[in-house]
C-alpha cells in the first residue's frame, strides 16, 4: 500500500469523519505564516509560565491532578528503566524530548540514570531546566553520582537533533516525551521529524514513552457536547468543527488552570503506530490513564508513592469539609464510596473537575525492534 492510500485507509476509521481534509486546502503561503505563528506560540506561551512556591501549587484546584500525573510520569520512567536494566545496560542514557522546565529531572536522578540530553523548543524553559539541573549537582552529596546532561533549545519538529549532539555518535536507551507529541501532529513532516528524533538514535531495544491526549476520547466529550467545547472550571477543549477530524492539523484550543493555554493537535493513535513502523518501532503498551492507575493500584509500591507524591486527595478531608471554593459535588463519588464502607474510614480520590482532565490522556510504550 502507498503512502496515500495508507492515509486514506486510516482516515476512514476516524470516529465519525465525513471526509479528511488535505492539506492542500490551503495556501503554501498561508499554512508557513500559520506554522510559525502556531511554533512561536507555544514557545512564547511556554516561555512566559511563572514557576510558582509550593505554597501556591498546593492552593491550586489542580494541585493533585498535576501530582497525579507526576506519579503516572513515575511509575512509567521506572518500569521502562527497570526494563533497559533487565536487558544488561548499567550506563542508561535517556533524550528528555520536550523537557519543559526539567519536571522530571528528580525521576531521572532517582531512576539512577548516567547520561541525559534535554530538548525543548522554548528557550527559557530549557535554560530554567540546566538551572534546575546545575543546582542539583551542586547540593548532591559528593557520595552520589549525578548524571551528566546537554540542553538543547530546538524546535524538535522542525531540527535534526542528532546534528546538535556533543557526543558524536550519541545512541539512547530511553527517549521520554512527556505531554508533547500532540503539538507536532500539525503535519505530516512535523509529526515525522518528531518521531525521527524521538527514534533515530534509540539502541536496539531501547524505548520511545510517552504521554499524550486520547484522540478518541476528546472527539466522543466533542459529539456529546452541544456546542463546539467541552470542560469544566478547570479545564477547557475548543475544537473549530465538529464531524471533520484530518489524520493532520485537526486543531483544538486546550486550556487548563493558567497552566496551558495553547492551540494543539489530535493524534490519531493508529496513525502514529503506523508511523513508528518506518522507523522500526513496534508498539508495546498503550493505556488511557485510568486503566494505567486502576493497573497499577493494586500494587502496594505504587500505592506507596502514590501517598509519598500526594497524588490523591484525602476524602474527608482532615476537618471534615471542603475548602469553600470548591462545591460538594466535585466528590459526590467519594461520599457514595465513603457511604459504603466503615464509618470513619477515609480514601484518596481526585474531584470530579480534575479526574474529568487527567482521564483525557494516554501514555504509550514503543520498542526498537533489533
Ligand atoms: N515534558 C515536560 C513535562 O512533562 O513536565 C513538559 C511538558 S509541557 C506540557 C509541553 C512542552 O513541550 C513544553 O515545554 C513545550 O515548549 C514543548 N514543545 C512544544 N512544541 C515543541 C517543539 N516543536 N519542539 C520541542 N518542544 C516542544
Amino acid at each position: 500500500m502507498d503512502a496515500t492510500k495508507e492515509k486514506e485507509a486510516l482516515s476512514m476509521k476516524t470516529p465519525n469523519s465525513k471526509r479528511t481534509r488535505g492539506e492542500d486546502d490551503e495556501s503554501p503561503a498561508a499554512k508557513t505564516k500559520q506554522a510559525v505563528d502556531h511554533n512561536t506560540n507555544v514557545a512564547n506561551h511556554y516561555n512566559q509560565l511563572q514557576e510558582v512556591g509550593l505554597a501556591a501549587r498546593s492552593n491550586s484546584r489542580i494541585f493533585f491532578m498535576r501530582n497525579f500525573n507526576n506519579w503516572v510520569k513515575s511509575v512509567l520512567i521506572g518500569e521502562t528503566l527497570d526494563k533497559v536494566r533487565a536487558g544488561g545496560h548499567r550506563h542508561v542514557s535517556v533524550l528528555d524530548l520536550g523537557c519543559g522546565k526539567g519536571g522530571d529531572l528528580l525521576k531521572w536522578r532517582k531512576g539512577g540514570i548516567g547520561h541525559l540530553v534535554c530538548a525543548d523548543i522554548a528557550g527559557v524553559s530549557v535554560e530554567q531546566c540546566q538551572s534546575r539541573y546545575e543546582d542539583m549537582r551542586r547540593k548532591s552529596h559528593a557520595s552520589e553520582k549525578i548524571f551528566s546532561a546537554q540542553f538543547i533549545t530546538a524546535d524538535c519538529t522542525k531540527e535534526v537533533l542528532s546534528e546538535k549532539f556533543d557526543r558524536p555518535n550519541q545512541t539512547f536507551d530511553i527517549c521520554s516525551c512527556q505531554f508533547v507529541y500532540h503539538y507536532s501532529f500539525e503535519s505530516e513532516a512535523k509529526a515525522d521529524m518528531m518521531l525521527r528524533n524521538a527514534c533515530e538514535s534509540l539502541k536496539p531495544g531501547g524505548f520511545f514513552i510517552g504521554t499524550t491526549p486520547d484522540a478518541y476520547e476528546l472527539v466522543k466529550r466533542l459529539e456529546a457536547s452541544d456546542s463546539l467545547s467541552f470542560g469544566n472550571d478547570i479545564f477547557k477543549v475548543s475544537f473549530q468543527s465538529r464531524g471533520d477530524y484530518p489524520l493532520f492539523g485537526c486543531q483544538y484550543h486546550f486550556s487548563l488552570e493558567q497552566v496551558v493555554n495553547v492551540p494543539e493537535f489530535l493524534v490519531y493513535f493508529p496513525l502514529l503506530e503506523r508511523m513508528a513502523l518506518h522507523y522500526g518501532m513496534r508498539l508495546v503498551s498503550k493505556q488511557r490513564f485510568s486503566q494505567f492507575f486502576e493497573e497499577k493500584v493494586k500494587h502496594s509500591h505504587h500505592r506507596s508513592l502514590m501517598m509519598k507524591m500526594s497524588s490523591l486527595e484525602t476524602f474527608p478531608c482532615e476537618d471534615g469539609g471542603r475548602p469553600e471554593s470548591v462545591g460538594e459535588d466535585e466528590y459526590c463519588h467519594a461520599r457514595e464510596h465513603c457511604n459504603r464502607m466503615a464509618s470513619g474510614m477515609r480514601l484518596g480520590t481526585l474531584s470530579r473537575s480534575e479526574w474529568e482532565a487527567a482521564s483525557i490522556y494516554l501514555l504509550f510504550i514503543f520498542q526498537k525492534m533489533s
